[in-house]
């Protein structure tokens, strides 16, 4: 079994964005900016957000993290939005999530211009990645991807199973391997035989928030099993994968930690580049 490891494939990545900033710097006389707005006190966005900033620092982006209290008005936010859109020095707006219940999620995603949609949540870059189009691609899925070509690099033909059908994760996900000629399936909390759509797939992408909902007996021999779930136990942070008896049958999976996780803000600081290069 190969042990997808996306802490050293994102390394790998971050790598060479550093590279592409350096030339970017020389060829356009300024870099990448990324800003992330990001509203309260909850512990885990404070630390996800610390860790954007951080490796967006590292790889050589210009990094602005603005903060309001939970009680900000939503008006202060959409007219700090506006401000950042208009600004050339930020390439790619984040606003971190959740979100206060007094404020919109679909107006303040919506705000975001779409060229500067860093986490492509904007329903014009939502449209146009089902459409085939250019767009920016959602940090989590896209990082699933990369990894899933580095097992697999032509997927054209496979059957592959995506569990959950989350904006996002489960539909970016879809849209991405359909658009790679994959037979995909999505399947919920309604689908009737989990286990049954599980045994078809060449790939699966379990994206449920269940510890270890996907069992040794669900995988096809030598299937790709991506693991995005990030679930507190008991017994720490596990999947949504029973990751000892899956791992006796696939032929590759991702750990958890260690696996999608390190993807996602890799990807992040991959989109924020491509949306700079899109304005210059
Ligand atoms: P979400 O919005 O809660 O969506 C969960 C999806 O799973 C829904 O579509 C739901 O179906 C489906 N589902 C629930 N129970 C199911 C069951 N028994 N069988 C089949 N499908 C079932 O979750 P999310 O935001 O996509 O996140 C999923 C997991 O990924 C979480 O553990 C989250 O923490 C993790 N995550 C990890 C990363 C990372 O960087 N690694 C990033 C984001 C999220 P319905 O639509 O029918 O309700």
């Amino acid at each position: 079994m190969i042990l997808i490891d996306g802490k050293k494939v994102a390394a790998e990545l971050r790598e060479e964005l550093k590279k592409e900033v350096l030339n970017l710097k020389a060829k356009h006389n300024k870099i990448p900016g990324l800003t992330v707005i990001l509203i309260g006190d909850m512990a885990p966005s404070q630390i996800y957000v610390r860790m954007k900033e951080k490796a967006a620092n590292e790889v050589g982006l210009k990094s602005e993290v603005i903060k309001y209290p939970s009680e900000v008005e939503e008006k202060t936010v959409l007219e700090k939005i506006n401000e950042l859109n208009k600004d050339s020095s930020v390439s790619g707006i984040l606003v971190q999530l959740p979100l206060p219940e007094h404020i919109n999620k679909q107006k303040v995603i919506e705000s975001i211009a779409p060229k500067k949609d860093v986490d492509g949540f904007h329903p014009m870059n939502v449209g146009n990645l089902s459409s085939g189009y250019d767009s920016s691609i959602p940090c989590t899925p896209l990082g699933c991807y990369l990894l899933i070509k580095t097992i697999e690099p032509n997927l054209s033909g496979k059957k592959a199973i995506i569990i959950g059908r989350s904006n996002l994760n489960g539909k970016p996900m879809t849209q991405l391997l359909l658009r790679e000629n994959c037979t995909v399936t999505v399947t919920h909390s309604k689908t009737k035989d989990l286990k049954a759509e599980c045994l078809k797939g060449d790939i699966i992408v379990a994206a449920v928030g269940i510890p270890q909902l996907v069992r040794g007996d669900w995988i096809k021999k030598d299937a790709i099993v991506i693991d995005v779930g990030i679930n507190k136990t008991d017994k720490g942070i596990v999947g949504d994968v029973a990751f000892e008896e899956v791992s006796k049958v696939a032929k590759a999976l991702t750990p958890v930690p260690g696996g999608v996780g390190p993807m996602t803000i890799a990807c992040l600081l991959k989109n924020t580049i491509e949306c700079f290069k899109k304005s210059n």
